[in-house]
């Protein structure tokens, strides 16, 4: 669950956008586009630090369409 803390079990995670930057392509290429760019939300554990990134619902099909899934050929 996104609301519990992976590492410590904690529920006090705290949610800031990372906003794509010039260099948006760098780290997420062919995803989003010119005038859609792939911004991550950031969950910070605000009792143990973890720092966890999620790429938001509406850019997953094109993950699933242009990364190759773990553990399966490609
Ligand atoms: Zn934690």
């Amino acid at each position: 669950m996104k609301d519990t803390c992976p590492e410590c079990g904690g529920r006090n995670i705290h949610v800031a956008s990372v906003v794509a930057n010039e260099d948006w392509q760098e780290f997420l290429p062919n995803v989003g586009g010119m005038f859609n760019r792939p911004n991550l939300e950031a969950n910070i554990c605000a009792d143990c630090g973890l720092y966890r990134l999620f790429v938001p619902m509406q850019h997953l099909n094109d993950i699933k369409n242009n990364y190759p899934q773990l553990g399966s050929p490609s």
